[in-house]
């Protein structure tokens, strides 16, 4: 069986070989040569995978087996052909079919035991061409997964790809959200003796333009994330501010705080933050962050962002002072009270300038910020602890996620698109692509 494949397998070489050096006698250039090789090599793919399938199908197909659906007796019919689209084009296939007498519904023990999608992308496929979803938009990845693999998708498939990786991140996230509300799993949680020594948190909020009538098309795509750091805060303002952060994990969507609220504790739970020796928060001042947290960490430290908290500063010194060195000279002097602690003194100087002729609306609006966090901005004992005061992770993860992705050339999102290419995007930079692939593996099953 294996030399008669192996002859067959020669013989077509020979075929694509001879083909290859005819049509390319004189060669134009090198790259030439690698795209006719390319293209041999996908033919080659094809035959070994149509092959490898026509021995995966028994000449004598059993007459009858359990019946997937009612588990009564299904029946051997005939063969039937089947089309996969793969990562190496598409492939004709045979399998046997069965039909059950008792539900009247069929189905191919083939297809479920290798996880064939008939029709539909391979999840090979699938899973390459989603992470190319995941970094540029649909169109333009379309085209360079075709310039990468020579295989042609359209936008659309490209974008179904991307979006059933974020189906899965949903369906990782409710298996998640089950458990951090099952009392004997938490109660295995609290009895594992590595708990997280230091693990931070942090939330945020970035608009994407979602299709909308009558009614704000600007939507909250709200992100949070888990990480670990072991760089030393700066040592002033002015410093160089990387974080270094380890382990980083995002979690995001389109929802109210409350219900956003449940991601919060679910991924917090697959992290143990509950049970964190420190779990320290870092947002800016928006008031559904710090409601989230004091609700599911009432123990947590939260600090308001210190770059977050130093943006007040500017728009009150450009209204109040027409002299460049004056308004630098006060930026400077109430920036220095801010990183030193001196939190009356911050308040003290909004609260100078709220009836200035042109300043007041700035000074007012940072009156009332600095006023409202000054417990989450006592930045001299943070740094003496050695915790992050700035979250540039989460300022990154807006960025990375929304702005490079979500806002490119003034796309408008329908909601669920927006939601499950941004989860598939955070779950591809969070590393767990491979493992969300592998969950889809064997997945098309009772279709
Ligand atoms: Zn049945």
């Amino acid at each position: 069986m294996i030399s008669d494949i192996g002859q067959e397998f020669g013989q077509y070489l020979i075929q694509l070989t001879s083909e290859l050096f005819l049509r390319g006698e004189q060669p134009r250039s090198l790259s030439e040569i690698e795209r006719s090789i390319r293209e041999m090599l996908l033919k080659v793919g094809q035959f070994l995978l149509t092959t490898w399938l026509a021995m995966q199908r028994s000449k004598y197909p059993d007459e009858t087996v359990e019946c997937i659906y009612c588990g009564g007796q299904a029946e051997y019919q005939y063969q039937r052909p089947g089309t996969l689209l793969t990562i190496i084009g598409q492939v004709m296939y045979k399998r046997a079919y069965y039909a059950c007498a008792y539900c009247r519904r069929g189905h191919y023990p083939l297809d479920l035991r290798l996880g064939l999608r008939v029709g539909k992308m391979s999840a090979e496929l699938e899973s390459l061409s989603g992470m190319t979803g995941t970094q540029i938009p649909f169109e333009k990845s379309s085209q360079l997964f075709e310039a990468l693999t020579l295989i042609s998708l359209s936008d659309h498939s490209i974008a179904k790809a991307t979006q059933a990786m974020g189906s899965e991140v949903q369906i990782q996230e409710t298996e998640w959200k089950e458990l951090s509300k099952d009392v004997d799993w938490l109660q295995t949680q609290e009895r594992l003796t590595e708990r997280p020594k230091r693990l931070y948190g942090s939330m945020d909020a970035a608009k994407v333009h979602i299709r909308r009538k009558n009614e704000d098309p600007w939507k909250d795509l709200k992100i949070g994330a888990w990480f670990t750091t072991t760089a030393k805060p700066p040592q002033n303002p002015d410093e160089n501010w990387k974080i270094e952060a380890q382990d980083m994990s995002y979690y995001c969507d389109i929802l109210p705080a409350q219900e956003f609220g449940d991601l919060l504790w679910a991924t917090g739970c697959q992290h143990q933050a509950h049970l964190a020796d420190e779990l320290i928060f870092l947002g800016d001042g928006a008031e559904w962050i710090w409601n989230l947290v004091s609700h599911y960490y009432p123990n947590a430290i939260q600090i308001v962002d210190w770059f977050h908290a130093a943006e007040y500063f500017a728009p009150i010194a450009n209204a109040a002072f027409p002299d460049e060195d004056q308004r630098q000279e006060w930026i400077s002097q109430i920036r220095s009270y801010l990183w030193l602690g001196e939190l009356d003194a911050v308040i003290h100087e909004c609260q100078y300038f709220c009836n200035h002729p042109q300043a007041s609306t700035a000074a007012r609006k940072a009156f009332t910020y600095f006023t409202n966090n000054q417990h989450r901005m006592n930045y001299p004992t943070y740094r003496q602890k050695g915790y992050q005061i700035g979250s540039g992770t989460i300022e990154s993860a807006c960025k990375q996620i929304v702005t490079q992705r979500l806002k490119v050339s003034g796309a408008i999102w329908e909601l669920d698109n927006a939601v499950k290419t941004a989860k598939a995007r955070a779950a591809w930079l969070n590393g767990d692509w491979q493992s969300l692939s592998s969950r889809r593996e064997l997945l098309p099953l009772a279709a």
